[in-house]
């Protein structure tokens, strides 16, 4: 039985993904990664590990789109959020199989597919937001726009991407295989791209989890002490990247919610992380939540990142 600080680390996009989508080249960003990810774990915490999918699915669902045919079908989006889980997980767990070896450090690892239940009746079903897929110029959004059913949206500034349902997790599918991985002191992978949407039926719908709210479901859930959401900045601040721009050390539930009213946070990029962090802050009581980089990760307990706390 473990008896480290249990802390669910959620790993952004630019963990995986740097320049090269090849499957080297994810490889290689994410043996950097792994490099980040052992400076903690070395530190004698029990790591729960979760990670994005954006790009890859979205490649993906385009590859199935180009072959597809009656004897080789696309496979639906539920089914491609499983893939991906297996493929990322696969490279993660290597990459950290790899440096825990070159550390010294005993490499039990493991990377479970993850169902995450979610209600037919979230209202996220009749208003799609999620970006999946690479970006595209406004032409080519709108030209897919007129050819498909799809739906596209401007994404944070960066491009336009196709967007599908958001909803909420509800409950973790595999919790007990998860708590029973992490209590015999396995590094765990789940929940990878916000975990596979499964209806309390356990029917798979068309959507994507945030795989923030997923990661917050599953810090509540395994009782963690910590959730760390790792992105692209260092801090969160308030006028993101324009000249008054001011980077948060520390923030209270009231105060992020006035940020939030104020507008500050991107939705589809920072506020899901803002309000998964502020989640599991209300619901674990006096716990921290933290969001910061990668390369900021193994200094955090010197007060790099933003931590968000409780009133
Ligand atoms: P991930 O792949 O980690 O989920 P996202 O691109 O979805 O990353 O979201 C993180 C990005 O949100 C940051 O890299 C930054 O560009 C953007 N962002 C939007 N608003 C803010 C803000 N207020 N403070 C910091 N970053 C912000
Ligand atoms: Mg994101």
């Amino acid at each position: 039985m473990t008896n480290k600080r249990t802390v669910v680390i959620a790993l952004g996009g630019n963990a995986i993904l740097t320049d090269d989508p090849s499957a080297r080249g994810q490889q290689q960003a994410l043996r950097q990664t792994a490099k980040h990810l052992v400076a903690l774990i070395k530190q004698e915490i029990q790591v729960v590990i979760t990670h994005g999918n954006g790009p890859q699915v979205g490649n993906l669902l385009l590859q199935q789109q180009a072959a597809n045919s009656p004897k080789n079908p696309a496979m639906p989006l539920d089914t491609c959020v499983a893939m991906t889980q297996g493929s990322i997980g696969y490279w993660l767990q290597n990459a950290l199989e790899e440096e825990l070896a070159a550390e010294g450090l005993p490499t039990k690892v493991a990377t479970l597919v993850t169902q995450v239940v979610v209600s037919e009746k979230d209202p996220a079903f009749a208003d799609p937001t999620k970006p999946v897929g690479p970006f595209l110029t406004e032409e080519q959004a709108q030209q897919m726009m007129t050819e498909t059913n799809a739906i596209f949206k401007e994404d944070a500034g960066r491009g336009w991407r196709k967007v599908v349902a958001s909803p909420k997790p509800i409950a973790i599918h595999d919790q007990a295989s998860i708590r029973a991985l992490v209590d015999n002191d396995f590094i765990v992978i789940c929940a990878g791209g916000g975990g596979i949407p499964v209806t309390e039926s356990g029917r798979g719908v068309e959507a994507v989890i945030d795989k923030d709210f997923a990661s917050e479901k599953l810090a509540e859930v395994l009782e963690a002490e910590e959730l760390i959401i790792l992105t692209g900045v260092s801090k969160i601040a308030l006028n993101y990247g324009k000249d008054n721009e001011q980077w948060l050390d520390q923030v209270n539930l009231t105060e992020l919610e006035q940020y939030i009213q104020e507008g500050h946070f991107a939705p589809g990029s920072m506020l899901p992380k803002v309000q998964a962090a502020m989640d599991f802050v209300q619901v674990s009581k006096n716990n921290v939540a933290i969001i910061t980089s990668l390369e900021d990760l193994a200094d955090f307990d010197h007060e790099t990142g933003t931590r968000i706390i409780s009133d």
